[in-house]
This record gives structure tokens, C-alpha cells and sequence, in this order.
């Protein structure tokens, strides 16, 4: 297995990056999850703009878009795969212990990593714990993953796939991978960037092409709304049929199966939307 670090190839069982790189140390790093179909990537632009919110939202300096897709091209040529997951890891690069940022540059790293299919629908649960709306990392792709790596845990307890967040003001929010839609009365909801989620790509695209509104919820919806789904680079369009013991049987529902065609159809035929 190849791996993109320090600007070219390297086999990923040699590969090193310095133990105070600050993206180990202190969780100063960016990440995209980009799926990649037959060794091309999926929708590489829109994940590469995201890149470079999230070093701006940091203080990083902008990645490299042309280095970043050699470097996708790269790993995917030397790791042929029909489906696969790249990862693009951006940090602040190795630096003195502690939080300032050293004078090296950023370490970029890019990896391929496996995949399958998800199945049609999936189980979810909702955490007590919040998401802050308003928090200065809010909004960003960083590596500061812990708190959803302990929620998923404990969706994985629990039987379920995901775990979903509300917000510090009771709204629903987003999983711990993933965006949440909810249908009502026929109609397809999906919270606001304002509810401190991602802007998920997956999240766009399918409100695009569905006509998804972007709506307040509060996170007792998933009480009663009629279906529930999820959207992520490797989920695609996720059914719900359950959320924590609530049922939803016959998932995928006639609005959500619709949404999982469309998604299907416009995705296969443009790999940069
Ligand atoms: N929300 C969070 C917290 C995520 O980590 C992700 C993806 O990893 C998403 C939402 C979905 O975003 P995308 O559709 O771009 O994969």
C-alpha cells in the first residue's frame, strides 16, 4: 500500500510523520473522506474548497489544490480498487510541544482506504451530549474527532450505526459522519448550517437535486417525522429504521427511496458535481 507524504509516494509501513506533529499532539489538522469509484475521485472540487474553508477557519495556510489532486491521482493509481475511501489528512505540521505552531509547514498526507457499500437502511441513536453551534471550530472538517469517536461508540453498543447531535438549543444537528434529513407531510428537511453542522457535500448535492428545505428542527422530530435519513461521502442516501426505540418500519419510506434514486442516478453520471 502507497501513501502520499512529504510530497511524493511512500509504502505506508515506512512512512513516518514526527511524533509532535501538532495534528497528533494537539488535534491542529483538516481532514476530507473522498470516495473514489474505479480510481476516480467523487466530486474532488467540492471537497478540495471544504479543504481550504477549514485551513482558513484554522489558520492554515491554503492547501496546494494542484498538489492535493496529484496526490489523489497518485494513490489511486498505485492502489487500484474498485471502490475505495481517500483520505486527505492536513495538519499544522511538527512543532514544540504545546499549542503554538511551530515554523515548519504543514504535513499532507493522503491514504486509500477500503470500503463497501452500505446497506439501504441503517439504525441511529440520539447522545444527551451537544453540539456547539457557535464554537470556533464550528462548521470545520478538523480531526478533532474524539467526541464523535466516543457518540459512535456508543451507537455501536446499542445496535445502531450512527449517532445523532442536537445543538446547545435543542435543535437537531447532524451524526457523528453524517447529515440528517427528516420528511414531514411529503416534504424533505434537512437542519441549517446554522445548527453547527457540516456542510456535508452529500448534504448539498442531495438537497439540490431533491429540493430539500433548509429548516429548524427540534430534535424531538425524530419523534414523528414520517421518515428519516442520512447523507455521507460513504453512506450515499441512508434510509433510518430506527431511531433509538422507535421504528420505522418499511424504511427506505416512498420520499426516501426517491431521494436514494436520484442520488444514484445524478452521482453516476457526474463525478464532479
Ligand atoms: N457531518 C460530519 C461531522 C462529518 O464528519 C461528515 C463526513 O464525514 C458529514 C457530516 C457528511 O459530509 P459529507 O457528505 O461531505 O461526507
Amino acid at each position: 500500500m502507497k501513501i502520499w507524504l512529504d510530497g511524493g509516494l511512500q509504502d505506508t509501513e515506512s512512512a513516518r510523520v514526527s511524533v509532535f506533529d501538532h495534528g497528533l499532539t494537539v488535534g491542529d489538522g483538516i481532514f476530507e473522506t473522498v470516495k473514489a469509484v474505479d480510481g476516480r475521485p467523487f466530486a474532488l472540487t467540492r471537497h478540495l474548497d471544504r479543504l481550504t474553508r477549514s485551513a482558513r477557519g484554522l489558520g492554515l495556510p491554503d492547501p496546494d489544490h494542484d498538489e492535493v489532486r496529484r496526490a489523489c491521482a497518485a494513490v489511486l493509481e498505485a492502489n487500484p480498487a474498485p471502490l475505495g475511501r481517500l483520505r486527505i489528512t492536513y495538519t499544522g505540521g511538527h512543532g514544540p510541544l504545546g499549542s503554538d505552531r511551530g515554523e515548519h509547514g504543514p504535513t499532507l498526507v493522503v491514504a486509500l482506504g477500503e470500503t463497501t457499500r452500505r446497506p439501504d437502511s441503517t439504525a441511529v441513536i440520539t447522545v444527551p451530549w451537544t453540539r456547539n453551534e457557535r464554537g470556533a471550530l464550528t462548521g470545520l472538517k478538523t480531526t478533532s474527532y474524539a467526541e464523535n469517536v466516543v457518540a459512535l461508540a456508543r451507537a455501536r453498543e446499542r445496535g445502531a450505526s450512527e449517532a445523532l447531535f442536537g445543538n446547545t438549543v435543542g435543535q437537531l444537528c447532524e451524526g457523528t459522519g453524517s447529515n440528517v434529513f427528516v420528511v414531514l407531510d411529503g416534504e424533505i428537511h434537512t437542519p441549517p448550517l446554522a445548527s453547527g453542522c457540516l456542510a456535508g457535500i452529500t448534504r448539498a448535492l442531495t438537497a439540490e437535486w431533491t429540493g430539500a428545505e433548509e429548516t429548524d428542527l427540534p430534535l424531538d422530530v425524530l419523534e414523528r417525522a414520517d421518515e428519516v435519513f442520512l447523507t455521507s461521502t460513504l453512506r450515499d442516501v441512508q434510509a433510518v429504521h430506527r431511531v433509538d426505540g422507535r421504528e420505522l418500519p418499511g424504511a427506505p419510506g416512498p420520499v426516501t427511496a426517491k431521494a436514494m434514486r436520484i442520488f444514484e442516478e445524478r452521482a453516476g453520471h457526474d463525478l464532479d458535481p
